[in-house]
């Protein structure tokens, strides 16, 4: 079994500074860690990651399959299973964002007036 990872492992819970909900961590654990530990567990049971190395076409005429990679020579695979996630747009905005707490303490993001607003109430 290869895995192809473009980035690093753990893909976007690998980002999370805690997560709370994972089954066996009843204090939780970092996304660092959470990673790091499926890595040697998957190493454990012979799984090849192959980190740094994205995958950009897939050729489905000919079996097994081959996938090209970044230049890379390409590798083959009887099966493949694509498990590609989620990449967040980031807003393209040149100034930042503030938080702040509506009258109930809940937190929600400033639009720049509402907060070029707020903090000439706050000179005064
Ligand atoms: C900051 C943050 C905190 C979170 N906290 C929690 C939490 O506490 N509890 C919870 O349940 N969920 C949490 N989540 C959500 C959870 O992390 C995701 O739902 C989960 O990681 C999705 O897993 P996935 O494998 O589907 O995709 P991803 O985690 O996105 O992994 C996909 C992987 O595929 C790789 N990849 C993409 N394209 C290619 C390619 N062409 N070739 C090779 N590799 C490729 C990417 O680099 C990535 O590593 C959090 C997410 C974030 C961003």
């Amino acid at each position: 079994m290869l895995a192809l990872e473009a980035i690093a492992p753990g893909g976007q819970a690998g980002s999370s500074s805690r997560i709370e909900n994972y089954l066996g961590f009843p204090l939780g654990i970092s996304g660092q860690d959470l990673a790091g530990r499926a890595f040697v567990q998957a190493e454990k049971f012979g799984a090849q990651i192959a980190v740094a190395r994205r995958a950009t076409a897939i050729k489905c005429d000919s079996r097994p399959f081959p996938i090209e990679c970044d230049g890379d020579e390409p590798v083959r695979g009887q099966a493949i299973v694509i498990a590609c996630g989620a990449a967040y747009r980031k807003l393209q905005v040149s100034c930042r964002l503030r938080t702040s707490r509506d009258s109930k303490g809940r937190p929600y993001t400033m639009e720049p007036r509402q907060w070029r607003r707020s903090s000439a109430k706050a000179k005064t």
